[in-house]
């Protein structure tokens, strides 16, 4: 067991470093709380100081080498092995996260299904082709390229999927050969722990993994700023993104951040609306809205938004808001009292003009007053001055704005800093496939909704929303490797 627990005290989740479990340098845990219940302490993580990051970072040097070196087929089977431990401690994985993180259990354990999924996607990586043969001009001699680990490389990850964005980052980069250093986000690090167990069980060698956890204002410059570190991998807001890039720029560091998203999905006249709420309905408010490709923005044509609206109003009303735990909850708490009252304060401060149709509180039940919970929300006439439909919430929040056709609704999709996800919802092939075209976002769902996206599926963000590179599938190899082009004339 690396996690303990005597009576009445809460589990403790060391950190793997150097291929050992072990408490931070100066003996100090943080709390991770429980958003259905504040009142109850999840389990504690070390407080880990500079000196525990240089330690991990030493270890993954070292290890990288003969990880790097080994065959792609044998770094498969480990990743292959985590995937169906992952897989064997499902349940008890995804109570935690819910424990941790608030969503519910059914959305929880789909995570930890999908984090597992990425490590089978990978695990075949080694038997992918590893490089190109190319024409050299002069007789006999030979080009070919080689795709090479990049070394060490940081993981940062948020709170909303804390199983799943790591999944997503470390089966690619381990896959590839690189030693990787796991940052967890403060509020939902156990789950991180969970991982870094399986993989140790799994036979990864030691060092290859570090999990980090504590307060960014004492370990953030010590993470950035290793002489180790060869690429971040990070997944978070915009402001701490922008952060990196600053502290990265003049080196050789490569970075890729996956950032915030406003996300907007179309109902043009002519759409299915049972379905188009349904999967508004969905992607809107499941995670409590906290998912990067959760629908926040709707943009509806003039002849159909009375009853869609309506209708949303209706289904987002009978969501069953409660704590993960419980199985009629639909719709879980948000992460912590902070993100309850960045929400509350949005919502608060919409103009006169803008009608709540449904929620618009955070719920009056006594029950759910030691959670950080906020009621499914949908407000409408919002035009696109407002601070609700131009920044990114994060929470279960659906602004709703009236156009009229396709056109004006390509213009409001593109109208937004942001450009990760959008939708549409129409009968014409003509209209879906100039949607498609013409919105500046990387992914793109017709009568889809706008999360929801495979292993396999190249995923990231255009304009504010993301770096450039891709996640997931192979592109994500792109990020996690170099290639080494090398011309020969044979043995001579
Ligand atoms: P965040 O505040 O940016 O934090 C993300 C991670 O960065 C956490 O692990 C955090 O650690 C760490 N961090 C903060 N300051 C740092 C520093 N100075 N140096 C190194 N690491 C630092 O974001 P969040 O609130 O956790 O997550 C919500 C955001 O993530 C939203 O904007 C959402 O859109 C975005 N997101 C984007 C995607 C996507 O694929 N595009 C997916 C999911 C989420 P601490 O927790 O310890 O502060």
């Amino acid at each position: 067991m690396t996690a303990t627990q005597s009576d009445g005290q809460a589990a403790r989740y060391p950190n793997l470093v150097g291929g050992a479990w072990r408490e931070g340098g100066n003996g100090e845990w943080l709390e991770v709380r429980n958003p259905a219940d504040r009142r109850e302490v999840v389990g504690l993580v070390p407080a880990m100081v500079p000196a525990d990051v240089d330690d991990a970072y030493r270890a993954a040097a070292d290890a990288s080498v003969a990880w790097g070196a080994s065959s792609g087929i044998a770094r498969g089977r480990v990743l292959l092995e985590t995937s169906r431990l992952l897989r064997d401690r499902r349940a008890e994985i995804a109570r935690d996260l819910t424990r941790e993180m608030g969503k519910t259990l059914a959305e929880a354990q789909g995570e930890v299904d999908k984090s597992a999924d990425f490590f089978e996607y990978y695990a075949g990586y080694g038997r992918f082709p590893q490089g190109e043969v190319l024409a050299h001009e002069r007789a006999g001699a030979r080009v070919w390229t080689v795709h090479e680990p990049v070394g060490v490389v940081l993981a940062i990850t948020p709170w909303n999927d804390p199983l799943l964005t790591p999944a997503r980052k470390v089966a690619p980069a381990l896959a590839a050969g690189n030693a990787v250093l796991l940052k967890g986000a403060s509020y939902t690090p156990i789950v991180s722990h969970h991982l870094a167990k399986a993989l140790f069980d799994a036979g990864l060698p030691k060092g290859v993994l570090a999990t980090v956890t504590g307060s960014t204002s004492v370990i953030g410059d010590a993470l950035v700023e290793h002489e180790a570190l060869k690429a971040v991998s990070f997944t978070g807001s915009n402001e701490v993104g922008d952060h990196l890039r600053q502290q990265l720029a003049g080196r050789s560091v490569k970075l890729l951040a996956e950032l915030g998203g406003k996300n907007a999905a179309v109902v043009l006249a002519d759409a299915d609306l049972d379905a188009a709420v349904a999967a508004i309905s969905g992607a809107g408010f499941a995670q409590a809205g906290q998912r990067c490709t959760a629908t926040s923005r709707l943009i509806v044509d003039r002849k159909v938004a009375a009853e869609l609206l309506d209708r949303l109003a209706a289904a987002a009303s009978a969501l069953v808001v409660g704590p993960g735990l419980d199985p009629g909850t639909v719709v879980g708490p948000l992460v912590a009292d902070e993100q309850q009252r960045v929400v509350a304060e949005y919502v608060a401060g919409v103009p006169g003009a803008v009608k709540v149709l449904a929620g618009g509180e955070i719920p009056p039940d006594p029950a759910l007053s030691h959670g950080s919970y906020y009621a499914p929300t949908l407000l409408g006439s919002v035009s696109a001055d407002m601070a609700v439909w131009r920044e990114e919430i994060f929470g279960p929040v659906i602004a709703a704005m009236e156009i009229e056709g396709l056109d004006e609704a390509i213009d409001v999709v593109n109208g937004s800093v942001y450009g990760l996800a959008a939708g549409v919802y129409t009968s014409s092939l003509d209209a879906a496939d100039r949607f498609a075209r013409e919105v500046n976002v990387g992914q793109v769902a017709i009568n889809l909704p706008t999360s929801g996206w495979d292993v396999h599926m190249p995923f990231g963000g255009f304009k504010a929303s993301g770096s450039g590179h891709k996640e997931q599938g192979a592109e994500a190899l792109d990020f996690y490797t170099r290639v080494k082009t090398v011309a020969s004339l044979g043995g001579r």
